[in-house]
């Protein structure tokens, strides 16, 4: 089968910007736009899975990212916790943040038309109507942000749409979740008087606040101050698998009363019972979970964030070609045509135009 007879897809979340950040040459844009041979993403490969567009990641890694970027082993074993990197100033996280969106606007100049870097619903519309790759340009994590607001203010104008307070290490907005199995997200203080202020300033501006990472006190300051739906861009069902970095029931119905949506998430971590990251995860259980995202928040409130370059993801996906054989499964699973639809970008789609002021 091909991507042609699927609706395109519009995912919450990937890590291709650390990816090819890491990379460290000067013309990372054309291992994108030609294809390579490593990671999930590339522009051949988003074209065979009918990738249409997401939001493209830009993180911190943290000074020593090469010791410390084996979460792949770490994550095994009946328990782990793992460590958590310091605080990151805003004058060491900035210049990181021109990188990654540097790389972005490489890569649109340089794809002749075929990537586009979106900052309305209706350009994201009309890419996914032409078959151009609508990128949005989110921050996980405001490290880079100022108590001021203005590093806000010129990323808002450099494109930036989408803001997670916190990956997991803390800011000076809020606290984020560890990675350890089992673990609860009901752990730490909430949202500092600055992370609430964050929230308004987005809401005024039409910036999307991601709650995920977030611990849960962050998330309920969030439900109590943003006027914006609720939005977790790649979280899984807590009663699934017992991750501080999935959701529990209240919190998804939660985001079902703010029409908010929640994107799920590949990560085989995050997917299984026992917490593993482990490629031999069946793509049943991935749908066991979306099946449960879509009973708790509802139908119009659940999409895709698949962690694509961050995560180990089912063999079965293997990269962003295989989202053909994920929609099949989905299909085969007994989603009608109109459901496909909403799940694959229609509910996506939504959301962000409320969120976004144009
Ligand atoms: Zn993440």
């Amino acid at each position: 089968m091909s991507a042609d007879q699927f609706p395109l897809l519009f995912d919450g979340h990937n890590d291709l910007l650390l990816r090819l950040f890491k990379m460290e040459k000067g013309d990372v844009q054309h291992l994108f736009l030609d294809g390579c041979s490593t990671g999930h993403l590339d522009l051949p490969r988003m074209i065979k899975g009918g990738f249409g567009g997401g939001l493209f990641a830009i993180f911190i890694p943290p000074a020593k990212v090469k010791d410390t970027d084996s979460k792949g082993e770490e994550m095994s074993g009946p328990k782990y916790d793992l460590p958590l990197s310091p605080e990151i100033p805003v004058h060491e996280a900035l210049p990181i943040v021109f990188a990654m969106i540097a790389i972005l606007n490489r890569i649109e100049r340089e794809s002749k038309g075929r990537v586009k870097i979106c900052v309305t619903a209706a350009e994201i519309r009309e890419c996914f109507n032409s078959g151009v790759i609508a990128i949005v340009i989110h921050i996980e994590g405001a490290e880079a942000i100022d108590k001021e607001f203005n590093s806000l203010e010129v990323l808002y104008r450099a494109g930036l749409r989408s803001i997670g307070p916190v990956w997991s290490r803390p800011t000076q907005f809020g606290h984020g979740v560890p990675f350890r199995f089992p673990s609860t997200g009901d752990i730490g203080p909430g949202l500092t008087d600055s992370g609430k202020e964050l929230v308004k300033v987005c809401n005024q501006l039409g910036v999307m606040i991601d709650v995920s990472h977030l611990n849960e006190a962050g998330f309920w300051d969030v439900a109590k101050i943003s006027g914006a739906p609720l939005i977790a861009t790649h979280s899984n069902a807590y009663a699934l698998s017992r991750q501080s970095r999935n959701l529990t029931d209240r919190q998804l119905a939660a985001i079902g009363e703010s029409n908010g949506l929640v994107g799920v998430n590949f990560a085989t971590a995050f997917i299984r019972a026992d917490g593993q990251m482990d490629a031999d995860t069946d793509l049943d259980e991935l749908l066991h979970h979306m099946d449960h995202l879509i009973e708790h928040v509802g139908i119009g409130g659940v999409g895709f964030g698949s962690d694509f370059d961050g995560a180990t993801i089912p063999g079965k996906i293997g990269d962003v070609a295989g989202l053909v054989n994920m929609r099949q499964a989905m299909i085969a699973h007994g989603y009608d045509e109109k459901t496909m639809d909403m799940l694959c970008h229609g509910n996506w789609l939504r959301v962000l135009e409320q969120t976004f002021k144009a």
